[in-house]
């Protein structure tokens, strides 16, 4: 049963590959070059009309030479081909077999932890868009509205079928209110700080897009899940934040993506779940 999660994830792993460099482009956004992430985003002319189901096939972003199925198998047509195309020997990120190792073991880590039913979906699912969400926060600085809007409206969706069927279970919200209480403590707070920040900074530290994405964060998991989220993404982005500045050579005035750390919160809610923040607060007071 491992297995067949791990291929499934990978295989979701490779569309999520799709996503991450698809929607940017279809929005407009421009990299200068695939290796030179550390570069802010440039607003260019949307490319060539590339969209998620536009080209039907995947293609090499070099050479354009579309790929055959044997080219697309999850993490192993990397390892085969030894990160180059076979056709121009163009360097492949390694971010592909990365991400599709990424979602295999998310898929693992869900259907083990939540089982095979209506909640390891969802959890699957969110978990998805999260990965999908932090990779292009990382490199664009954007959270899509085209994930993190519709993805709050599912999930107050599936918190008014809870509502009645209790069909998720935990760590789903169980009822609206908590998916409402959720929204407020998560985007509001955010919003809040955000409106701070501009005000005493005269400058956005941080975007509306992860307002947004609190929002659909909020609405799944609720009150708890939402201060989680804050309190564990705040956590890890001031640490982890200091590092990549220093390894990296981003600047510490530079915006920061927040996006990838408010998803590491979540995971760890989701996963860890409680028990994680109390094990903390020990760790912290037995010294
Ligand atoms: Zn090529």
């Amino acid at each position: 049963m491992i297995i067949v999660q791990f291929i499934f994830g990978a295989i979701i792993g490779s569309f999520l590959s799709v996503c991450i460099y698809r929607i940017p482009i279809s929005k407009g956004l421009h990299l200068d070059s695939e290796e030179d992430l550390a570069e802010p985003a440039k607003k260019a002319e949307p490319e060539e009309k590339i969209s998620i189901a536009y080209p039907r096939r995947s293609f090499c972003p070099h050479c354009k030479a579309q790929l055959s199925w044997y080219h697309n198998i999850p993490i192993l047509s990397w390892l085969v081909l030894r990160g180059k195309c076979a056709f121009c020997k163009a360097p492949i990120s390694a971010r592909y077999p990365v991400v599709e190792l990424m979602t295999a073991l998310v898929s693992v880590m869900t259907f083990q932890s939540f089982g095979m039913n209506p909640t390891g979906a969802v959890i699957f699912i969110f978990c998805a868009a999260l990965i999908v969400i932090s990779f292009i926060d990382y490199d664009y600085y954007i959270i899509p509205n085209v994930i993190s809007l519709p993805g709050t409206v599912i999930a107050l969706v599936l918190a008014g079928i809870n509502q009645f069927y209790s069909i998720f279970k935990f760590p789903i919200v169980s009822g609206l209110k908590d998916a409402g209480l959720g929204i407020l403590a998560g985007a509001g707070f955010l919003l809040f700080i955000s409106e701070v920040y501009l005000r005493l900074r005269k400058k956005e530290g941080l975007g509306m897009g992860d307002v947004k994405l609190l929002a659909m964060t909020g609405a799944l998991f609720g009150l708890e899940g939402s201060l989680y989220t804050i309190f564990i993404g705040s956590f890890l982005g001031s640490i982890l934040g200091v590092l990549l500045v220093l390894c990296s050579g981003r600047k510490m005035s530079q915006q920061l993506p927040f996006g990838p750390y408010l998803a590491l919160g979540t995971f760890a809610y989701i996963f860890a779940g409680s028990d994680f923040i109390f094990r903390l607060i020990q760790m912290a007071t037995r010294q």
